[in-house]
């Protein structure tokens, strides 16, 4: 068995990261991982060229997709991991999801100009490449080269953040039709962050809708957390994964290598994709 550690949870510059995926993986490379999940925002870009640049490394880069879903207006973020990226309906779908989140900016920036911040569509597009996830910390950041907040999370506090006068909501799947489509599409479904959602009775329901796991490590969970959700993953044959959630410079500081996990969990994920009629 392959020894070494991996991080399953970083983001490109084909959703909300300052990274390009060839920046992504030069510098898991100098941290030594042998594996990495791409795990963009409603967005497969940045798969192709992962596995591409990942065989030149030496870095097994295992597929994936973070897909934003919602229920009882609480945001829930659905990973997929193993997906076969190439799914023309599932590709259809992303194009929607793509879509709406580019007319979410838009009004966003209609309310900040309600505002009186003077910040436009071309502000925000020029940090971004064509086919780009386009969420709030792309806007988070055009604020902030505009001058209007000196660092991202004000962004959030101030006009962006739930509740806060800019904020539009997404267009929002369900966690269960997240579920689905990646299990349509051959993926295994891992609930994002739970510690940051705090709701077990949530994990609960989707386990009996097919969720398969859920991550265990990351940076916003608290060690005791980690732990509690470690034990809730044994007790009911969850699948544990883990990973920084980097964003580049996007955030306040680069994440990845901050969370690692030993690489026996990744061959788990493949041991149950194998064994599972998914
Ligand atoms: P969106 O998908 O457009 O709703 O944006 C979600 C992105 O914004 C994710 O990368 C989150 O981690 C980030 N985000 C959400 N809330 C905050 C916050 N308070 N501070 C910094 N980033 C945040
Ligand atoms: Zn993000
Ligand atoms: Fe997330
Ligand atoms: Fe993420």
């Amino acid at each position: 068995m392959k020894n070494g550690y991996a991080d399953l949870h970083v983001h490109t510059n084909a959703s909300d990261s300052t990274f390009t995926v060839q920046e992504v993986l030069n510098r898991a490379k100098s941290i030594g991982l042998v594996a990495v999940g791409i795990t963009d925002h409603d967005n497969i870009d940045s798969i192709d060229e992962g596995v591409e640049v990942g065989k030149r490394l030496g870095i097994e880069i295992i597929p994936g997709i973070e897909l934003s879903a919602e229920e009882n207006e609480m945001e829930i973020h659905m990973l997929g991991y193993f997906i076969n990226w190439k799914d023309n309906e599932f590709l259809d779908k992303l194009k929607i999801l793509k879509e709406t989140r580019l007319d979410r900016a838009r009004k966003i920036i209609e309310k900040l100009n309600n505002l009186n911040i003077k910040l436009h569509m071309d502000d925000v597009l020029k940090l971004t490449k064509s086919n780009t996830s386009i969420g709030r910390l792309h806007i988070a950041r055009a604020l902030k080269n505009a001058g209007y907040i000196s660092e991202v999370v004000e962004a959030f506090r101030k006009y962006i953040g739930q509740d806060k006068p800019a904020y539009v909501k997404k267009y929002f799947i369900s966690p269960i039709e997240a579920i689905n489509m990646i299990k349509k599409i051959g993926g295994i479904p891992v609930l994002a962050h739970p510690g940051v959602l705090n709701n077990d009775g949530l994990i609960f329901k989707l386990i009996s809708c097919g969720l398969a796991g859920i991550e265990v490590y990351h940076g916003e969970h608290l060690t005791l957390q980690s732990e509690r959700y470690k034990e809730l993953a044994v007790k009911n044959n969850l699948l544990i994964t883990g990973g920084s959630d980097c964003h580049g410079l996007g955030k306040s500081k680069i994440l990845i290598g901050t969370i690692l996990i030993p690489y026996h969990y990744v061959e788990s994920l493949r041991k149950y994709k194998s064994h599972s009629i998914i």
